[in-house]
């Protein structure tokens, strides 16, 4: 059994107290992945004073050479990419077609932000006084507490962490207790990569404990956090006192339309995938299907008759489709909103876990579709984060489009259509802060925005640009080189003007 530590200062280090805790395979709970540190606030202090050491001369090396640093980091992980997915995989779940591409997300994610060290642009305008000049740079805040969730254990904290650095900050990172592997795996790369010492740390432990000292530091001045929406209002108010930069990215219950000019073919291959795709563990993930009545009936004799045929089981095993949730917690809440579903709804499919044979030793749950759900229902308005699809069916695209900003989130959507014009109508009127067209509401890509409007954050965007919004401030520099004191608003008016 091996037993894994923190990364703090440049050395790996155990948890002060000495305390661990296992990290589980939920495709089979009698392998354990090894030994994680249980750590405590000690820890993070420890972790945040070594961010804090090595700031200053993160700060003062210059920005390409940031850059440079993340596109070594991109290609550590390109060549580990098969290695880091199987862990991954054992880890978390997914099968492994799916934990490739979320390895490959955080290459993407490198290239992106390695080269946007030559570029992290300010911009320059003129004064409106004569031999002075102003412009504007981007600089790094300090210290950044990243907290992270296990659905996405490696592209999560490269989407946070490689902005954060190539901006000029240090960084602790704080991942998923279920999920501690792939952050031990990336911080091998950033080492051999060659990040000066102090400059990532990783300290793994309970979200209340390691999550909470990471937020209420002092010296955390921003707070990066995707997860639930509970625990991101949590955080909101505790950093928001203490007027930290903070960026939320939280839950979601998203919805596809399937118009009844459809592409149904295209349509169902979108659903599949979308619902119960990670076993329906995305924050974008499908989870309302919203049919025109017209197309009702033949859509979901189609729809169960595939969702019965997936193939459930461990996702190092490449015939398998669907691999475990998360752990066995999750397997009792989504089996609590199946309960309430049946009282809601009509099952059309699956409605309890999978524990045939070997899959008794894992945490499956069958792929579960609802029919003739109700807008009030709580399967149609609470997220699940599982493979559970509640259909709902309306009479045309203005019911839909209701129908589908009828919740607190607003993360992703989706409309499956052939008329140009109620493409376009839905991506001006659906709430969310991603839209697809002809697409399932999963596969963002990340040099795009991601992030959602309502409930599920802050306003803020992870991916592309937007996301330095989080890790910079804006400098302004003023110079007058007129040699005489010239007052703004004042001197350039005369008298009456
Ligand atoms: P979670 O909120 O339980 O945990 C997320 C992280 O926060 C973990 O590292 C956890 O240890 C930590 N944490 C827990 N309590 C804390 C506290 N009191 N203070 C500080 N940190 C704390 O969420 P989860 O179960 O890991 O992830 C699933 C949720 O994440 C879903 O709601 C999903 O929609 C959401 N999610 C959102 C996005 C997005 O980009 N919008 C992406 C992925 C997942």
């Amino acid at each position: 059994m091996t037993t894994f530590k923190n990364f703090i200062g440049g050395k790996w280090v155990p948890a002060k107290s000495g305390k661990t805790f296992p990290d589980l395979n939920p495709a089979n709970l009698e392998d354990t992945v090894g030994e994680f540190p249980a750590s405590d606030a000690k820890d993070v202090d420890a972790a945040v004073a070594a961010a804090k050491k090595a700031f200053n001369g993160w700060r003062l090396t210059p920005a390409p050479k940031r850059g440079e640093l993340i596109l070594r980091v991109g290609e550590i992980l390109t060549r580990r990419k098969e290695e880091i997915a199987q862990a991954m995989t054992r880890e978390m779940g997914k099968v492994l077609k799916e934990a490739r591409g979320d390895v490959q997300e955080g290459i993407d994610t490198a290239w992106l932000h390695g080269s946007e060290g030559r570029r992290l642009h300010g911009f320059s305008a003129p004064s409106e006084l004569p031999n002075k000049a102003g412009w504007t740079m981007r600089v790094p805040i300090g210290v950044a507490g990243l907290i992270t969730p296990w659905n996405f254990p490696l592209a999560i904290p490269t989407w946070k962490s490689f902005p954060a650095l190539v901006a000029g900050n240090t960084i602790v990172l704080k991942p998923a207790s279920d999920t501690p592997h792939c952050s031990h795996l990336l911080m091998e790369v950033f080492e051999e990569a060659g990040l000066p010492a102090g400059v990532v740390n990783l300290v793994h432990g309970s979200g209340g404990v390691v999550g909470g000292a990471l937020v209420n530091h002092p010296d955390t001045r921003v707070i990066s956090f995707t997860g639930s929406t509970a625990v991101g209002k949590g955080i909101h108010a505790d950093a928001g006192r203490m007027l930290k930069r903070i960026s939320l990215e939280l839950g979601g219950k998203n919805a596809q339309i399937v118009m009844d000019d459809a592409d149904l073919d295209l349509a169902l291959e979108g659903v599949l995938w979308g619902a119960f795709g990670t076993t329906g563990q995305r924050c974008t993930a499908t989870s309302r299907l919203i049919l025109h009545k017209k197309i009702h009936d033949e859509f979901i004799h189609r729809l169960i008759e595939r969702a019965k045929k997936l193939k459930l089981g461990p996702g190092l095993d490449e015939k398998n489709e669907v691999g475990p949730l998360i752990n066995r917690d999750r397997v009792k809440a989504v089996d609590e909103y199946v309960k309430i579903g049946k009282k809601e709804a009509k099952l059309l499919c699956g409605g309890a876990p999978a524990t045939e044979g070997a899959l008794a030793k894992g945490c499956f749950y069958q792929p579960t579709v609802f029919d003739g759900v109700k807008p009030s229902a709580r399967i149609a308005r609470e997220e699940i984060f599982g493979p559970v699809l509640s259909v709902l069916t309306v009479k045309d695209l203005d019911e839909a489009v209701g129908c589908l900003n009828d919740t607190a989130y607003g993360l992703s959507s989706s409309i499956y259509t052939k008329d140009i014009n109620n493409a376009f109508y839905a991506t001006q009127e659906l709430e969310t802060g991603i839209v697809y067209v002809n697409a399932p509401t999963i596969g963002a890509e990340c040099h795009f925005p991601f992030g959602g409007v309502k409930d599920t954050g802050n306003g803020h965007r992870e991916g592309a640009h937007p996301v330095y919004e989080v890790f910079t401030e804006w400098k302004t520099i003023y110079v007058d080189y007129s040699g005489s004191l010239q007052r703004a608003q004042i001197d350039n008016r005369k008298k009456g003007e």
